[in-house]
């Protein structure tokens, strides 16, 4: 079904059109109607899935069918988690406003950065605002912005709102909101549901239209799924191998700790690979240089945190590698979703340690997925108690596997991180 047999207005088919997109994703196919009708929505969607554009069409719609004001009253609002997550919804609206008539007003706004160049942005109001939910606080608490004017609010990757912590700050947002039938739709994307996602679609929205994927992977063709066995301290070599076996194509590398994200790549480094560490303690300038330059290939390998790899949006991600299983069974679906977007093919692969093999289970089990192992030749796991206790000495990583409930003590990693250090 094309895009125009959706109920898009001509000028935000045109965009969709000159963004290169020819199909509606089965999310747009299914959220787009629905939301054009003024439904609530509770769409389970990933990154990758097509949910931005999902949502953004028909907000750029409803700013269609409004009367022009001035100031511009705040009519739709995007709460997202991340400021990544920020900029990039900021400018999928911006792409697909391109073609309306006259000027749509887009606001961006994260916390991290100064917040004086967000206020003078908001001086004569916004149109549609996409923010988290701590910066958008302080901007209410600065009057730079009123909230009372609302019509639509769209809540972005839930799960990853509630995990960061940001519930508090999100029921101070939606007391400001105005109550229905003003605000006349709410709209809630999440990867997953776990109780606290489901109460909270529960609380706010009303008689939704569900969209729920079938499955997790079967939606997903266009992830290759692979699990390697493989000794931890062996991991580093085969990554390289992967790496090199693949080309000059890029790879987000995943790894449970900040420490681990520098190591890796300092190692990745000295054989010749472009390789940069990416978590959360680095500054915001530092992370936005570093993406922009994985962006544009002149980094080849980034290797990142959880953390500060959630909302990432990187087009036609090639390979994903879990080089430590998450520890948090739906950050799976998370990390694998980097790549295989829209239109392209990607590898997942993860590396099995023969200490994390039940942990691996439990994410199939959980995800309902099953991936055959693998074993790659030169590199067969020497199942032994003597390779467990290897393990994160040489690497700096979580003997543990990233078995939840296992967690090392801070302490522990320092003493680790220092004999690695001095093993080197
Ligand atoms: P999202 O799930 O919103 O992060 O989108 C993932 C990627 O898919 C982005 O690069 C979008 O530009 C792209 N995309 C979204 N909708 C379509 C579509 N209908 N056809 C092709 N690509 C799309």
């Amino acid at each position: 079904m094309p895009f125009s047999a959706l109920g898009l207005a001509p000028a935000l088919a045109r965009a969709v059109q000159q963004r290169g997109y020819t199909q509606p994703t089965p999310v747009q196919l299914a959220a787009i109607p629905a939301m054009l009708r003024g439904h609530d929505v509770q769409m389970q969607a990933r990154t990758g899935s097509g949910k931005t554009a999902a949502f953004v069409l028909p907000l750029l719609q409803q700013w269609l069918s409004g009367t022009p004001r001035a100031p511009r009253p705040l009519r739709g609002l995007v709460l997202v988690p991340t400021r990544e997550l920020a900029m990039q919804a900021g400018q999928t609206l911006r792409e697909l406003a391109h073609e309306l008539p006259g000027l749509v007003k887009v606001a961006v706004a994260f916390g991290g950065v100064s917040i004086n160049p967000q206020m003078m942005g908001l001086r004569g109001g916004a149109d549609i605002m996409v923010a988290t939910p701590g910066r958008l606080l302080d901007l209410v608490r600065h009057n730079a912005v009123h909230l009372d004017q609302v019509t639509c609010l769209v809540l972005d990757e839930a799960d990853r709102l509630l995990d960061l912590g940001f519930s508090d700050e999100l029921n101070e947002v939606l007391a400001l909101l105005p109550p229905r039938p003003h605000r006349h739709q709410t709209v809630l994307c999440s990867a997953t549901f776990p109780p606290p996602v489901k109460a909270l679609a529960a609380a706010l929205l009303h008689e939704p239209e569900l969209i729920e994927l079938a499955s997790a992977t079967a939606a997903r063709p266009d992830i290759h799924q692979r699990a390697i066995s493989v000794d931890a301290d062996r991991r580093l070599v085969l990554l390289r191998q992967l790496i090199k076996d693949a080309g000059q194509d890029r790879a987000l590398v995943f790894v449970a700790t900040k420490y681990a994200t520098e190591l890796v790549a300092d190692k990745l480094g000295r054989v010749g690979i472009q390789a940069a560490p990416f978590h959360g303690e680095l500054s915001q300038g530092a992370r936005t240089d570093t993406l922009a330059a994985f962006k544009r290939g002149q980094i080849q390998v980034m290797v990142a945190t959880d953390m500060a790899a959630r909302g990432l949006h990187i087009d036609a991600l090639p390979l994903v590698v879990n080089y430590d299983l998450p520890r948090a069974t739906e950050d799976y679906i998370h990390r694998i979703g980097r790549t295989g977007r829209a239109g392209g093919v990607g590898d997942a692969i993860s590396f099995i340690i023969p200490s994390a093999e039940a942990h691996f289970r439990l994410i199939e089990k959980r995800q309902g997925l099953r991936v055959q192992r693998e074993v790659v030749t030169g590199f067969e796991p020497n199942d032994s108690a003597a390779t467990q206790a290897a393990l994160g000495p040489g690497t700096g990583l979580d003997p543990n596997g990233g078995v939840k409930g296992k967690r090392q003590s801070k302490k522990d990693k320092l003493r680790e991180a220092a004999k690695a250090t001095r093993g080197r």
